[in-house]
């Protein structure tokens, strides 16, 4: 038998145990509702994030249409059809790939990668966008780390983070991938000379769809969920991601990661945190 106290938010479930032993077990269903409000919310901001390029879609392919006659026309609704696509991809990707993560606790059996190939990647997959603005992305620090994972989900956080290192900094900056050993972790960091974060802001900014400046982010691309990405795969590789920002003046994002082959105080190898 199963009693609800809908007001407390409390289930008691009896269970006999042999002929008189009574077993009550209550449970706090807060957490349970929450985690349901929070999904709802989720769906409700995915259908409104999709609403926005699709309808522009819709409206595109209509003016196409209209301006048959009118080649130059034409050619611009083509273009912007095509960014509006990108948007969409992307938004679906990041979505698929934020409820995939969300529902791993911790990585079944993560691997040894290279973090030299990762931010390698990671600096490629934003090249066109840095070289549009006149960025220069770097590298640097230390050489042949290793960092136990999922290099999949490792190399799009870091990518993540260099991406929005690009969207948000002035043209001719410079944009810098840095990585250090730390014990038993190793430390990516990312660090931008853009537009900075408000000091109020800062907590809120690795929430799903949250943007400092929703008005901005038509013109940035962004879709609000690539820093909650990078936050869910710190955790599930037990590792960690923060963030440093002065406003106006730039922002120091850093992904730390379990390193494999960790290293004692006096370079001895030691085995990798389980
Ligand atoms: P988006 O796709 O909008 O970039 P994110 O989840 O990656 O979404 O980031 C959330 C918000 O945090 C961004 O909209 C932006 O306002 C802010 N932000 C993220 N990275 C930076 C950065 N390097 N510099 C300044 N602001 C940033």
């Amino acid at each position: 038998p199963r009693d609800q106290a809908p007001d407390r938010h409390v289930t008691v479930r009896v269970a006999p145990l042999g002929s008189r032993l009574v077993l009550a077990l209550v449970e706090d269903r807060t957490r349970e509702r929450r985690v349901e409000a929070v999904r709802r919310d989720f769906v409700a901001n995915v259908s409104h994030e999709l609403k926005t390029p699709v309808g522009a879609i819709r409206l595109l392919a209509d003016a196409v249409w209209e301006a048959a006659e009118d080649p130059e026309a034409v050619r611009r609704f083509s273009e912007r059809m095509v960014l509006e696509g990108e948007r969409l991809t992307v938004l679906v990707q990041q979505v698929i790939e934020l409820s995939r993560l969300q529902g791993d606790e911790r990585l079944d059996s993560p691997l040894p990668m290279s973090v030299d190939d990762v931010v390698g990647l990671s600096v490629d997959t934003s090249a066109i966008d840095a070289a549009a603005k006149g960025i220069s992305v770097v590298t640097g620090g230390e050489r042949g780390l290793k960092v136990l994972g999922n290099e999949e989900q490792v190399t799009m956080a870091v990518a993540n983070l260099v991406a929005n290192a690009v969207r948000y900094s002035d043209p001719d900056s410079t944009v810098l991938v840095t990585t250090r050993a730390e014990d038993s972790y190793v430390a990516v960091s990312v660090v931008d000379q853009g537009i900075g974060i408000p000091s109020v802001e800062i907590d809120r900014i690795f929430e799903r769809f949250y943007r400092v400046d929703p008005a901005r982010h038509r013109s940035t691309g962004g879709t609000g969920l690539g820093l909650s990405i990078v936050k869910h795969v710190a955790a599930t590789h037990g590792g960690d991601v923060s963030v440093w920002s002065v406003e106006g003046q730039g922002s120091t994002f850093t992904l730390t990661l379990p390193r494999a082959e960790a290293r004692g105080p006096h370079g001895e190898a030691r085995p990798a945190p389980a």
